[in-house]
Formats: structure tokens, C-alpha cells, sequence
């Protein structure tokens, strides 16, 4: 009874601190620049954020040539085009980079596989920033490096951590971060332009059926290139999932840094007008 009471509490809490989150960004208003709320002192540089840093875990890949990207896909390129004391006497750097939409850390809107559904500009930050349900299929992935999530998986997570909740952001943790940037473990092959020897774990079809008929979820996400195991042909999750309008978030870093339940995803993805998929800073808040 009594450790029934102190889940009571501990839950409560939660949904304060999950309550207060959303209605902060929610009721913000919109503001002309340099107008302040009349009720609101600016604050001084000093003072500490309101995210607690310690708390903060970075889900995302640094970029640069050793980026994993798809077989058929173009690397990350970067370039200098200034570097070091200009002619005024100042230091002076720009460079200029390049790169395929589907690589390293990035997020598949849902127009990638659905005809018609929202491009990266159109997902709006309610969407980006979602409570995280961690999956861990490890072990079975250890056993099968081409495993799918079943939705036995995330029936086992629900006996454990309660429903998924609504608007949640499920991530399937194979451990295939340990592989990362080896691209003969991560991917199976390490020839440009070989598809036919793709192996790591996804999710499976009756998975992504099931959290779009069974759960109202906001996206997935994995720790590996992609949501379709290695071996996949037709790229079925992905077809299911993205023709839901639902969002995936693939090459996540550092999964093992997340707990099952009661952390929030921050995921800011590039602004690309139309895109259909880019390079996105994931960002966990741990409870
Ligand atoms: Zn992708």
C-alpha cells in the first residue's frame, strides 16, 4: 500500500513537470522583437538555464567524412573556404558543406515514404519535442543482426512502464551503437553503392501496424541506418509509418544513456523547405 501510494506520488510528479513543459511552450505568446512581457524582467547572462545541463544527453552523431551514410548516397563534404588572418588583420573562417538528406544522425519526415504527408519544414515543435519510450532489444539483437521489433517488444515494455503515451516518440535500442563509425559492423558493408549486403536490426511490419492502429504515436527512432532491417526490399515500415504521418529519427547515438521511460525528446531537425529527411539534433532530458 504504502509503495502504491509513493508510484502515486512519483507520477503525479511527472505529470506536473510534463504539464508545465507544454504549457510553457504553448502559451508563450508571440512577441515583436525587443518587446518584453510587462510581468517579465530580463534576466541576467548570469543566471543558470532552466535545463539542467547534468540532465541533458546528446543523441546526436558529430558530422564529418567518417559520417555513415547509405551505400548509394552521397557522403558529408566539408571544405574551407577561409581559414586563418585575413587581409584586414582579423581572424576569418567559412566553410561550406554538402550532403545527401539520409545520413548520419537525421530525421525521415514523413513525405520520405508518404505520398502527400508533412516535409521537414511542416512537422511543428509540439511534434519535435515528445516523451521517449526506450525499447530494448539488445539481447535478441545480439542473437540476429538482421532482428525486428516485434510488437511482443513493446507489449513487454507496456507490462513493465504502463501505455505508450499518446504523442510519444518510440526508439528501439539494439546496442548497434557500439558499431559506430565502423560501416562493416553498422551497415554490413563498407562498398559504396553495395545494397545487397545490408545487415542490422529494424522494426518489424506487424510493429509499425500495430503502434499506428493500436497507439497514437508521434514517431520512431533507432539506433541504426535505418527503421527496415538490413535485408528489407520494400521498405515496408518505412511505407507504413510515414504514409501514418509519423516521423522516425534513425542513427541515434548513446541510446544506452536513456532510461525505459521518463525522459523528453528535443529533436530539431534542419529547416529544409520540402526536405524529406536532414541532418537533426537530438537532444534527451533526462527525469
Ligand atoms: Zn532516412
Amino acid at each position: 500500500m504504502h509503495k502504491l501510494l509513493l508510484a502515486l506520488v512519483a507520477a503525479l510528479i511527472v505529470a506536473a513537470v510534463v504539464l508545465f513543459v507544454f504549457n510553457r511552450k504553448s502559451i508563450a505568446p508571440d512577441k515583436a522583437p525587443g518587446e518584453i512581457a510587462n510581468n517579465a524582467s530580463p534576466k541576467p547572462v548570469s543566471e543558470p538555464l532552466p535545463i539542467n545541463e547534468a540532465k541533458a544527453v546528446d543523441l546526436t552523431y558529430s558530422f564529418d567524412e567518417s559520417t555513415i551514410y547509405w551505400p548509394t548516397a552521397k557522403p558529408f563534404t566539408w571544405e574551407k573556404e577561409a581559414w586563418g588572418k585575413s587581409a584586414g588583420g582579423y581572424w576569418y573562417t567559412a566553410a561550406r558543406y554538402a550532403a545527401s538528406e539520409h545520413g548520419g544522425t537525421h530525421l525521415d519526415a514523413p513525405v520520405h515514404f508518404g505520398e502527400g504527408k508533412a516535409a521537414m519544414d511542416e512537422l511543428s515543435l509540439q511534434r519535435l519535442i515528445a516523451p521517449a519510450v526506450v525499447v530494448d532489444v539488445r539481447k535478441a539483437c545480439e542473437q540476429d543482426s538482421d532482428y525486428r521489433v516485434t510488437p511482443d517488444d513493446l507489449m513487454a515494455w507496456e507490462k513493465d512502464y504502463g501505455k505508450i503515451p499518446e504523442g510519444a516518440l518510440v526508439l528501439a535500442h539494439t546496442g548497434w551503437g557500439q558499431f559506430w563509425p565502423d560501416k562493416k559492423r553498422y551497415l554490413g558493408t563498407d562498398k559504396a553503392g553495395d545494397v545487397a549486403n545490408l545487415h542490422f536490426p529494424g522494426f518489424s511490419r506487424a510493429a509499425a501496424e500495430w503502434l499506428v492502429s493500436q497507439r497514437k504515436i508521434d514517431a520512431v527512432g533507432i539506433d541504426t541506418p535505418s527503421i527496415d532491417h538490413g535485408p528489407t526490399k520494400d521498405f515496408i515500415v518505412h511505407q507504413v509509418l510515414n504514409g501514418a504521418n509519423v516521423y522516425a529519427l534513425e542513427n541515434v547515438a548513446h541510446l544506452e544513456r536513456v532510461p525505459p521511460t521518463g525522459a523528453m525528446i528535443i529533436a530539431l531537425p534542419m529547416k529544409i523547405k520540402g526536405g524529406t529527411g536532414g541532418p537533426v539534433r537530438i537532444i534527451a532530458l533526462l527525469p
